[in-house]
């Protein structure tokens, strides 16, 4: 005889941990079965170790999706706040780092802790270390064979598919929500690696400048960050270039504004001000010096100002402003921090996170078609859709 629970959750994570105490305060039998043997491994290596946990600008134009309205009830409903009061009532020490986003003093252990907490206060049960065999649904609801030893298969009324993206399958993701989501006839908008680095191919001339950062605009389409832009030896990173990335497509070109606190007409205006200066002193005051000389040299920019013509410092102003990468590809899933695309929204409700076509299978967090900017609003996400399923569970 099978083991029958009210909720089995696939995926001991950010949205299925939280989902899986929520339910099981309200009341709710809940087993949360996951491949991995610990809990939240991703939230463990999250923020360089310090998890960016939430952003309090969180705003429902900070994600991604097909259904950019999708997100909002879930956000709407759990909010950073709430976020925040709980990890204040566990007397976890936080603070605001840059644009909003809060990360733990100590350690992201103490994230993970305290949703295991809020799991055991639930009665939860968990299957770590155990693959999933296989999902079947029938009349009273689901059947999952865990694998890994364990015989007896389990049953609930409800599935709740929080097992995330095949971002970094190093670490055990897996594209196992979208296989589960085809099985019962669901849509996958194409999933795509996302806050990841972008290469430049063979004949990057700024390979020699790998570890210099500077702050930019970056722009990819109409949507533009200003932050660090670092240059790698396989391209581009920091935090201007990962924001773009989720919205870069193959072919496009990422334009940079390398001098953003420069207003157009700069190099003009020295020139008249300060026609002796050297042209290599200026681009220095403006960008770190490696970066300077490398553009310097390639926009043929030498000697004084006074012997470079108008059209030329002009030009260079142009250029300097609107920098022209054209990435060759991303550095994939193995680095990519989340997936955009993911099971659609079009079949689940927004309210509940529940399929429109299999009543009773929820699918949260980042396996879903809701993808969030860098800086803590993955986390919320997986915390407010967590949360919003459990309420119906
Ligand atoms: P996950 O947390 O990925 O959990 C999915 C779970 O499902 C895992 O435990 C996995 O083992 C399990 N699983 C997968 N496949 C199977 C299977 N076939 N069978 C059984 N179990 C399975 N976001 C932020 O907001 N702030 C940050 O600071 C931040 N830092 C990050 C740093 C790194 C290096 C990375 C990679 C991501 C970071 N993110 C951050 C993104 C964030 O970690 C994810 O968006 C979030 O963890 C998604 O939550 P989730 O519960 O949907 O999925």
């Amino acid at each position: 005889t099978a083991q029958d629970y009210d909720a089995i959750v696939l995926g001991a994570g950010a949205a299925g941990l939280m989902c899986a105490a929520v339910a099981g305060q309200r009341g709710r039998r809940v087993l949360v079965i996951d491949h991995a043997e610990k809990a939240g491994k991703k939230i463990l290596i999250s923020g360089g170790g310090r998890c960016n946990f939430t952003n309090i600008g969180t705003a429902p134009d900070r994600f991604l999706s097909a259904n950019p309205h999708f997100a909002r009830s879930a956000l709407a409903r759990y909010t950073p706040a709430d976020f925040l009061a709980l990890v204040e009532r566990y007397g976890i020490a936080w603070h605001e780092k840059t644009l909003g986003q809060l990360f733990c003093d100590g350690s992201a252990r103490q994230i993970v802790a305290m949703l295991l907490e809020e799991c055991a206060r639930g009665g939860v049960d968990f299957a770590l270390g155990r693959p999933v065999g296989g999902v079947e649904h029938g009349a009273d609801g689901f059947r999952v064979a865990i694998g890994g030893g364990r015989d007896v298969p389990v049953t609930a009324r409800a599935l709740v598919v929080a097992t995330g993206g095949p971002s970094i399958p190093k670490m055990g993701a897996t594209g196992f929500a979208y296989d589960l989501a085809r099985q019962f006839g669901m849509k996958v908008v194409e999933p795509r690696p996302a806050l990841v680095p972008l290469t430049l191919g063979g004949d990057d001339p700024f390979r020699a400048l790998a570890g210099v950062a500077t702050p930019v605009v970056a722009r990819a389409g109409k949507t533009a960050f200003r932050e660090a832009m670092l240059f790698t030896h396989r391209g581009l990173s920091g935090p201007a270039i990962l924001q773009v990335s989720s919205y870069w497509r193959h072919g496009d070109p990422i334009i940079v504004d390398l001098v953003p606190d420069r207003v157009e007409g700069w190099l003009r205006e020295a020139k008249r001000a300060t026609p002796r200066a050297g042209v290599g002193k200026l681009l220095a005051g403006a960008l770190p010096q490696r970066l300077a000389d490398a553009l310097a040299e390639m926009l043929g920019l030498r000697g004084e100002l006074a012997n470079l013509s108008d059209a030329k410092l002009a030009a260079a102003e142009q250029a300097l402003a609107a920098w022209r990468f054209v990435p060759n590809g991303s550095e994939g899933f193995a680095k990519a921090e989340v997936t955009v695309g993911g099971v659609s929204t079009a079949d689940l409700s927004s309210q509940t996170l529940e399929s429109r076509k299999v009543p009773g299978l929820y699918v949260i967090g980042e396996a879903v078609d809701v993808t969030g900017w860098l800086g803590g609003y993955n986390f919320q996400w997986a915390w407010a859709s967590g949360w919003a399923a459990a309420q119906a569970l």
